[in-house]
């Protein structure tokens, strides 16, 4: 049997070879980044699978992405053969999908159910709070979503809540109302938010053993990658998922399976608690860290070696974790050589600093580095705009990673919207979404009259729609809802037959196409004369395309499987292959990637650590980690740049560096004081840049850093920061300037003052140049001289 799995052993170490072949009810494997976690657990599958230790169908495999769900399928599938079918590796929220699809219809919903996502839940809300007038209390939409968010993930629903909180203060009261009415409207509209798929299968699972023992029979393998992310819900899931079956007088499988089920599926989880960096969203690290007490008995597997970065990398991101207290340290070390040195940058603005990534990623290229194994990863995604101006004009093929803003675009909604109604009709969000998309005339007052109609006939709002002439409208009105009644007949013919045949593949893109042809949607963009309407319709078919790869890709696919892919396309995913373009991304979704080039941008305080994270408790070291994990995604080359001065929320301020760069031991980075020392762009700049630094050094020094300075290096990085500490510091102080001024700019030469805004340190010169053209400068700071 040995043999069966040699070539799976093969270019393992002994401590991730004992990984893939223990085997007992729990392995934890504990390891730092690069050090082969997902890559065991690869192997791991495959020689369970290989043994025929395991079907295919007994194993389920969560990820944190799609795309590494898909990875890793692929991975599975190389390393046995094409044998993997009827495997679960998906994520937590595609894994519960899949169960609640089938179940769903066994405590209240159908299998038609919509999956709302965070815009979707946040509309819903804003319209209760509105009704309850419960910003007169000062409850927002955005605190009562996130507070809803969060006791989902804890596992509490408004009854828990009501229980616990305190009654008497209006406040929470009005919370538990609006809690309630949320889940009733969903309800109602046959609909799961993203933290319910979790929790309503754990519920699921509690009130009906005799469903989760259908899949405690099935999934005897679980294995669960970076679990040190999976919050409260999730780790419920999980410990559902491999309790042993409850009820053994009906297992049928004779008595082997007794035994077996009697103990529970193996599960293996995988971590490292300094990549734990979503608490802000419920991850408990204590689901990792507590994982021994909850599987008495666990082995616990640790893992050293790291295979994808250089040392120099590797210690860049030793020293930054080491600062973290209340952590194990481990001894991560590679095989790879030194490597080339981190390399640093300061631009003068964040389009300078764009200005320099662009140049690198096309010298880069030069030399041979493909565009696909390069990334740029930032903390926030507003930062990305700023990168991706410079990249098209500078033609850098780029693909922007998560936040998937096409399916939160209007018309991609809209378009959704009408299928949603169409597959889903218990969904009168949907529908009031697009009653009056295009216009028809059905106002809001139009739109209450048909809901209680609706109500007095005990009908849905929908059903209502066809009872376009009982509604009292008068003929234009009444003619405008038996057109989309009509319409949206039409699309249910075709996607969902009421003859039950099976409609081929192409239906998806065959209805959505009558949906906004038929409806006049196309019709009232292609009339208009506002230039975005123009990209809208270019969205729209690019939406039609993606129906159509559904297809190709999905035989069997129904609309409502072509819009759980859609709902479910969460961060670092898209449908389109990313190779061939220059990846970027937030820190958040460059979880468990791993790219030859890493470019870490705005590497300032404020940003990272976010300012939001310095008020709340453990904030500035998730923080840390989350610089961490940035750092560590880099196999041979790692840029860490910043701007001096950066636009933010309309407003531009002067930028610090970030604390964390004064955590790398100095010679581990080589600053680049200006682009023209790589890319001979004149060194004009680089003099300019050290002129400008303002403010002496408790502005651009670092912060003082408290319990853990003693851990910082004898010399850091920060010391060789260009110009910093050492060059004079330059403070125009309250220069008067007025439109109208002319003045000198030491790089940009003369030009005339536009206009000044901002007030105090954050004055702003709005200016044209006579030859470098408009810019924005920051006056305290600029270089400048009036005329
Ligand atoms: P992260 O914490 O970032 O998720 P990880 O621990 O999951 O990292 P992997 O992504 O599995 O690490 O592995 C990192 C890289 O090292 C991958 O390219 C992987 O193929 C490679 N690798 C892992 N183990 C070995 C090995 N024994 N020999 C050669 N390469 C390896
Ligand atoms: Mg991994």
């Amino acid at each position: 049997q040995a043999g069966a799995f040699d070539d799976l052993l093969e270019g393992l170490n002994p401590q991730q070879r004992e990984a893939v072949e223990y085997r007992g009810p729990a392995l934890l494997i504990v390891a730092g980044a690069g050090s082969g976690k997902t890559r065991v657990l690869t192997h791991r599958i495959a020689s369970l699978l290989r043994t025929r230790e395991a079907w295919p169908s007994q194993i389920l495999a969560i990820t944190f992405t799609n795309k590494a769900a898909g990875e890793m399928r692929e991975r599975v599938e190389q390393l046995i053969g094409d044998s993997a079918r009827g495997m679960w590796i998906s994520t937590f929220h595609s894994a519960c999908v899949r169960i609640l699809r089938r179940e769903a219809d066994q405590f209240g919903f159908t299998k038609a159910f919509t999956i709302y996502d965070s815009g979707d839940s946040r509309a819903l809300i804003k319209r209760l709070v509105k009704e309850h007038e419960a910003d007169a209390l000062g409850l927002t939409p955005a605190s009562v979503q996130s507070k809803i968010s969060k006791l989902k993930n804890e596992l509490a629903d408004a009854d828990s809540y009501a229980r616990d909180a305190n009654m008497n203060d209006p406040v929470e009261r009005m919370f538990t109302d609006l809690f309630r009415a949320y889940q009733r409207q969903l309800q109602k509209a046959n609909a799961f938010d993203f933290d319910d798929l979790i929790a309503q299968t754990v519920y699921l699972f509690r009130a009906f053993p005799q469903v989760a023992d259908v899949y405690r029979k099935r999934f005897r393998h679980i294995l669960v990658d970076e679990y040190q992310d999976t919050n409260h819900a999730q780790y419920a899931l999980i410990h559902e998922l491999t309790r042993p079956v409850s009820s053994s007088t009906d297992v049928g499988g004779g008595m082997l399976a007794l035994m077996d089920e009697a103990e529970g599926a193996s599960l293996t989880v995988v971590g490292d608690s300094d990549q734990s960096i979503y608490a802000f969203r419920g991850a408990d690290i204590r689901n990792i860290t507590e994982f021994e007490r909850d599987y008495p008995g666990a082995k616990v597997v640790l893992l050293e070696q790291n295979y994808r970065s250089t040392q120099n990398i590797l210690t860049a991101a030793n020293s930054v974790i080491r600062n973290n207290f209340d952590r194990k340290d481990k001894r991560l070390w590679s095989d790879q050589g030194d490597g080339e040195k981190v390399i640093g940058f300061t631009g003068y603005s964040q389009h300078d600093e764009a200005q320099f990534v662009a140049d690198e990623i096309e010298q880069l290229r030069r030399q041979g580095v493909d565009y696909g194994q390069m990334a740029v990863f930032y903390r926030t995604n507003s930062q990305s705009r700023a990168l991706e101006e410079i990249f098209i004009r500078a033609a850098v093929p780029y693909k922007i990673m998560g936040g998937t803003k096409f399916y939160e675009r209007q018309e991609i909604k809209d378009a959704l919207a009408y299928l949603v109604t169409v597959a889903n009709p218990a969904d009168e969000m949907a529908l009031r979404r697009i009653i009056n998309k295009p216009r028809r005339g059905i106002g809001d007052v139009s739109v209450e009259t048909i809901s209680s109609f609706a109500e007095r006939n005990g009908i849905t709002f929908r059903d209502a729609l066809g009872h376009s002439a009982e509604l009292g409208f008068g003929p234009k009105i009444q003619g405008a809802i038996a057109q989309l009644h009509n319409v949206l007949v039409e699309a249910q013919e075709i996607l969902l037959p009421s003859n039950g045949e099976i409609p081929p593949p192409t239906s998806v893109a065959e209805g959505l196409q009558v949906l906004l042809n038929k409806t006049g949607y196309m019709d009232a963009l292609r009339a208009s004369r506002d230039p975005q309407d123009e990209a809208r319709i270019e969205n729209l078919d690019e939406l039609v395309a993606v129906t159509r790869e559904f297809a190709r890709n999905n035989p069997d696919g129904t609309v409502l499987d072509f819009l759980t892919t859609v709902a479910l396309v969460a961060d670092s995913d898209d449908l389109d292959d990313a190779s061939g373009s220059v990846s970027l991304m937030t820190l958040h979704t460059a979880k468990g990637l791993e790219f030859d080039t890493v470019f870490l941008t705005g590497v300032e305080e404020d940003l990272i650590p976010h300012r939001i994270s310095a008020n709340e408790p453990g904030g500035p070291q998730e923080e840390r980690r989350l610089f961490y994990v940035g750092i560590t995604r880099a196999r041979k080359r790692l840029y860490m740049s910043l701007a001096m001065t950066r636009a933010q929320f309309g407003e531009v301020s002067a930028a610090m560096p970030s604390r964390f760069l004064q955590e790398i031991p100095a010679d581990l980075i080589h600053w680049r004081q200006s682009p023209g020392d790589v890319n001979g762009r004149g060194g004009s700049q680089s003099r300019a840049l050290n002129a400008r630094r303002p403010g002496g050094s408790d502005r651009w020094g670092v912060k003082p850093l408290g319990p853990s300075s003693s851990l910082k290096p004898k010399s850091t990085a920060m010391d060789k920061f260009p110009g910093l500490v050492t060059n004079k510091v330059r403070d125009n102080g309250d220069l008067e300037l007025a439109a109208g001024d002319r003045i000198r700019h030491d790089d940009f030469g003369e030009g005339r003052v536009d206009a000044v805004t901002g007030e105090g340190a954050k004055r702003i010169a709005h200016v044209r140049f006579d030859t470098a053209g408009p810019k924005k400068l920051l006056i305290k700071i600029a270089p400048i001289a009036k005329l």
